[in-house]
């Protein structure tokens, strides 16, 4: 498998090749130049493989020959090791929780995949390999844990400046060792602008083998299909198409399902819910594309405003907007919308949902009333990304005690004592830059 730029289809890259750069030179995303599709045998069977053989045949084919296949294997092996259920709250509809991971979100599967491909190139090439990161706060921890330690990688990341949850920030900062962690006086897409320039920065290139961990890396982005066709594979009545409502800020997971759903998972329909940062919903109505200044929200990982990953769903929709509003549809809810959902669940299904599952499950409501017999051949699943208890000061006092905390949870909450690690910088991109050549210098 090769992979084009989404604004040069004629330079084609290999997957390594990809995964090193992150970025494509001409600053936009790589895409696969071709999606495999998989035989309808598979997909009718999924309930006979086990989910490591799985993974690899959706995986396999986007790697080439760029792994050898024990070793794509392996990389499976560790990146599944937590359960993704699938828990039925309503008759028709399930919640696909993918928060049993080591820091609490789904982002810990694209983190470890990447990690350990990352792994296995650094250590082919040589040499170190320096991955720069911007995070809306799930990130940082997933990118975080999947890298600590690991030789030949350092990770810088950047976080918004009192724009994550406290567990989020202790994720962050309290490995150290090969994790670098910088707060920026400055919102998400700061971070994320300031990540894409140095990029493209040749003077920082000169010194730095660069690389982004955020889903515009492939190696983040595409093992994100794993759990939607998990989530299929746990559908107990047959041959039901499903409909997915996902939460949504860089719109990377929702793309993620989209590639899945076109190598041919029944999926009947695709709900990207968001918070109050709408421009994709905006974009769906109007048909432009006008992102705003990022305002803050309790669902603070969707708290992005020019989601990366959405060049990605218009291209694979040729960019016909018609075509796309017959597979999307996206709706946008308030922090006042969203606690209610979350008081409401509990009441009636004794489920706790955290923010960013409140607005998947609002998303998903939203839409259901919107179709006749919206459950004729269908099952809906929303996508509960990451656990409570990392958004705990967002929920209302008397949830809090009902959480039970996971054992990933107790840790972070435990090491309350453990320095935090930060380094403070102003939204300039210049002083990145200079912090960049400097410690450099010093090496
Ligand atoms: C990152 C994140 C999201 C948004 O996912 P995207 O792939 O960026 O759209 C949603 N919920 C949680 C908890 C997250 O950490």
């Amino acid at each position: 498998m090769l992979y084009h730029s989404l604004e040069n289809h004629k330079k084609l890259v290999s997957f390594e090749h990809a995964v090193l750069k992150g970025l494509a030179p001409d600053g936009s995303l790589y895409f696969p130049e071709k999606i495999p599709i998989l035989k309808r045998k598979f997909i009718q069977n999924l309930i006979k493989y086990d989910i490591y053989t799985l993974a690899m045949e959706i995986i396999a084919p986007y790697l080439g020959k760029d792994i050898p296949e024990e070793s794509i294997y392996s990389i499976i092996y560790n990146t599944l090791n937590f359960s993704f259920p699938l828990q039925r709250i309503h008759e028709n509809i399930y919640v696909l929780e993918l928060f049993h991971g080591p820091t609490l979100s789904f982002k810990d599967v694209g983190a470890k995949f990447m990690a350990e491909c990352l792994s296995y190139f650094s250590k082919k090439i040589e040499k170190q390999v320096t991955v720069l990161v911007a995070t809306s706060g799930d990130t940082g921890g997933a990118v975080a844990k999947g890298f600590h330690k690991k030789s030949g990688i350092e990770v810088i990341i950047l976080y918004p400046y009192k724009g994550v949850s406290s567990l989020q920030e202790k994720q962050i900062t309290s490995l150290g060792d090969n994790i670098y962690a910088l707060e920026i006086k400055g919102d998400f897409d700061d971070c994320q602008n300031m990540v894409k320039k140095a990029f493209l920065d040749k003077e920082i290139l000169k010194k730095y083998i660069l690389t982004s961990a955020n889903s515009i890396n492939i190696a983040r982005w595409l093992p994100q299909m794993f759990y939607y066709f998990l989530a299929y594979r746990q559908i107990e009545e047959e041959n039901k198409e499903l409909i997915f409502s996902v939460p949504s800020g860089n719109f990377g997971n929702i793309c993620a399902g989209m590639m899945s759903e076109k190598m041919g998972l029944p999926v009947k329909y695709f709900i990207a819910s968001t918070n109050k940062n709408d421009t994709i919903p905006r974009f769906l109505k109007t048909e432009k594309y006008h992102p705003i200044s990022v305002q803050r929200t309790i669902s603070n990982a969707m708290d992005i405003s020019n989601p990366s990953n959405f060049s990605r769903i218009w291209y694979l929709y040729k960019k016909n907007m018609f075509q796309l509003r017959k597979k999307l549809s996206s709706y946008r809810f308030t922090d006042e919308e969203t606690l209610a959902i979350i008081e409401m669940v509990w009441k009636e299904h004794k489920y706790i949902l955290e923010p960013h599952g409140a607005i998947g499950y609002l998303g998903l409501r939203q839409y259901l009333k919107k179709i006749k017999d919206p459950f004729l051949g269908t099952m809906a699943v929303f996508l509960e990304t990451a656990h409570p208890i990392k958004f705990i000061d967002h929920l209302p006092l008397f949830l809090r005690e009902e959480i039970s905390v996971p054992e990933q949870g107790k840790i972070l909450l435990s090491s309350n004592s453990k320095k935090i690690k930060t380094i403070q910088i102003p939204n300039d991109y210049n002083i990145l830059k200079n912090w960049l050549i400097e410690r450099q210098r010093h090496q």
